[in-house]
């Protein structure tokens, strides 16, 4: 658990996110080396005179592949704060079909309470890569906000962020052509990795994409016939990221750069009222 001087957890807890690529232009590497003290975004706004809630209630976790958090109606008890991996928020119809709606890595946070108060889940929390995360009770969550303005003005930032990539989604899934959807997504699963290697089957990309398994089939042996990536035995391998970046739609490029925000933007003012 963290101390007064912010020394733990550290890099003795959780190996630390290595710097790779082109990540968010550049910056998230910058970031990535010289952050406190778990790699987390969000967490790192965090002045050291005002971790004595880190100190109090944060809670190393292991993010366990296929995990959920959340179901759709649970109460939303801790506030899960991605080091590395990924968190998906899937939207799941009453007939059992789901579609993939946003994801969550180390920029920001997982399961926080829209109005501030303790909430239920309004979509499934799923672990679709497997990391490590720091949760808060959702009441410390919100202490925390209250204490600290660079804190406050951090979560602010990544609540808009989160709903601007949202609607992207949308109109993406309404809009965009399956081939450049799974290209999108297959680029955002590796931004939150550190291989070429992705374990992503046939079944987990059609239940992401909100399709049958023929035709992420289909999709993906097109990806793979134009060099893109490799695909076998439920995992694609990406050869060609500069390609796929051509074969997805323009959604990859505007979210990237939202999220890339949050490792740039100055605070906002609004937290000081
Ligand atoms: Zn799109």
């Amino acid at each position: 658990m963290p101390n007064a001087s912010g020394d733990a957890p550290g890099p003795n807890t959780f190996s630390r996110v290595g710097a790779r690529r082109d990540d968010f232009d550049g910056n998230m590497d910058q970031r990535r080396n010289d952050i406190w003290p778990s790699g987390n975004n969000l967490l790192s706004r965090v002045p050291p005179e005002e971790r004595r809630i880190l100190d109090a209630h944060l809670e190393p976790v292991t993010l366990e592949r296929g995990q959920v958090l959340y179901e759709p109606g649970a109460p939303l008890t801790h506030v899960y704060l991605p080091v590395s991996g990924m968190i998906s928020l899937v939207a799941v119809m009453g007939d059992g079909r789901t579609a993939e709606v946003a994801t969550i890595g180390r920029e920001g946070a997982a399961a926080m309470s829209a109005s501030g108060y303790t909430d239920a889940a309004f979509t499934r929390y799923a672990v679709h890569i497997p990391g490590q995360a720091f949760r808060l009770p959702a009441q410390a969550f919100e202490d925390l906000i209250d204490a600290s303005v660079m804190f406050c003005s951090a979560v602010t930032r990544w609540r808009e962020v989160l709903v601007r990539a949202t609607l992207q989604v949308v109109a993406c899934n309404l809009l965009h052509h399956l081939r450049q959807r799974c290209a999108r997504w297959i680029l955002t699963t590796h931004d939150r990795t550190e291989s070429e290697l992705l374990p992503l089957t046939q079944e987990f990309l059609a239940e992401m994409l909100g399709v049958k398994r023929n035709a992420v089939n289909i999709v993906a042996r097109e990806l793979q016939a134009g060099g893109l990536i490799e695909y076998k035995r439920g995992r694609i391998t990406v050869l060609d990221r500069e390609g796929l970046k051509g074969a997805a739609c323009e959604c990859y490029g505007i979210i990237h750069a939202e999220v890339g925000k949050m490792f740039t933007d100055a605070p906002s003012p609004e937290c000081w009222d």
